[in-house]
């Protein structure tokens, strides 16, 4: 009998050892997992883009204009050019538009940046769907751009209205949204204080996706003898 005890107590016990042991291990490896999984998620470039909400706002003005030829091309050749060769809201902005895949809704009171401009006839020659919404009063006004949008082909509806179309957003690919208070106008990049909240939280997209369809079937000039000021 003693003997009998002696082995069942020595079993016992190696049994709790290795299960110490297993438990151990197990739980190590969960923590390691766990870290590399957080960690790869912090650092990855894509997070952003992976995050369904992610959010950024830029500020203006800048500082002085962005080179056109650093912007579109990629590099300025040109000797004692007077325009910034740095990142500017100017230029991140740019980028964030000619990231549009399929794309591009911009629904804006008034356009006369020639650089903002120039990236939407851009993304209209690369075949991607830009429709373009804005203000029937300020379309004729000096430098405005629409008439070149038009030229190229790009859609264009505006209002009818004595009261102003006065949203400032855009949508990308039904994705992302950029909104805020700066107009397309030079005056904003370089003058006002102006800024411009980009994000893909999809409750915010769809809302504003809703309402550019809204007002793009509003302003739609078959329509005019329905048209009412508004
Ligand atoms: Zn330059």
């Amino acid at each position: 009998m003693a003997d009998t005890s002696l082995i069942s107590s020595f079993g016992f016990s190696r049994f709790l050892r290795i299960s110490w042991i297993v438990g151990v291990i197990a739980h190590t490896t969960y923590v390691f997992i766990k870290s590399v999984c957080e960690q790869s998620v912090e650092s990855s470039p894509l997070q952003k883009r992976l995050n369904p909400t992610a959010s950024t706002v830029l500020f203006f003005p800048d500082k002085h204009l962005a080179c056109r030829q650093l912007l579109f091309e990629g590099r300025c050749n040109r000797r004692n050019c007077q325009f910034l060769h740095e990142e500017t809201s100017l230029s991140k902005l740019i980028r964030v538009l000619l990231g549009a895949k399929e794309s591009l809704d911009v629904c804006v009171f008034t356009i006369n940046c020639r650089e903002l401009a120039d990236a939407v006839v851009l993304l209209h020659k690369n075949g991607v769907v830009v429709r373009v919404l804005t203000d029937d009063e300020q379309m004729g006004t000096t430098g405005s751009q629409i008439e070149k949008f038009r030229r190229e082909g790009i859609q264009v509806r505006h209002d009818l209205s004595s009261f102003f179309m006065h949203h400032k957003f855009a949508v990308i690919d039904r994705k992302q949204l950029l909104n805020g208070s700066f107009n397309w106008t030079r005056q904003a990049v370089t003058g006002n204080r102006e800024n411009v909240m980009i994000t893909s939280d999809q409750d915010i997209v769809k809302a504003f996706s809703e309402e550019f369809e809204a007002l793009w079937e509003k302003y739609d000039p078959c329509k005019r003898t329905q048209l009412k000021a508004s």
